[in-house]
């Protein structure tokens, strides 16, 4: 079972913020920004080169899970950067997808 896959069945522990049977949202551990939640499906699914048609209302699901973690945290007004790094060039460290919300700070452009 891979990292995220554990959180999601609390097999390692995590601050989690919001969660329904599809997806958890949970605090990132070395926080970039103020504000930096990690929003996945709880199936595994390594990246987002993996999903496929079938699975778009579960990508719609992670993502409004950002948007939740993102509004519960107070950013709505000053915005928040969603970013799903995929693959070895965008720097993925970890196997299952993932969609990070990162706020509270001005964001550069583009990215490093
Ligand atoms: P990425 O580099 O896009 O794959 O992002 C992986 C993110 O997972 C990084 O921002 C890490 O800080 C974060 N991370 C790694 N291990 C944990 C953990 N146990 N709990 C929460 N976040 C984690
Ligand atoms: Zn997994």
């Amino acid at each position: 079972m891979c990292l995220f896959c554990k959180i999601a069945s609390r097999e390692v522990p995590a601050k989690i913020l919001f969660e329904d049977d599809d997806v958890l949202a949970f605090a990132d551990i070395h926080p970039a920004a103020p504000t930096h939640v990690l929003a996945i499906p709880k199936r595994h699914l390594a990246s987002l080169d993996d999903a496929e048609p079938g699975d778009a209302l579960l990508l719609g699901r992670v993502l409004l899970a950002a948007q939740r973690a993102a509004r519960e945290a107070g950013l709505a007004a000053s915005g928040y950067r969603v970013v799903l790094n995929t693959g070895r060039d965008a720097g993925q460290s970890v196997a299952h997808l993932h969609a990070h919300a990162l706020g509270g700070r001005a964001m550069a452009w583009p990215p490093g």
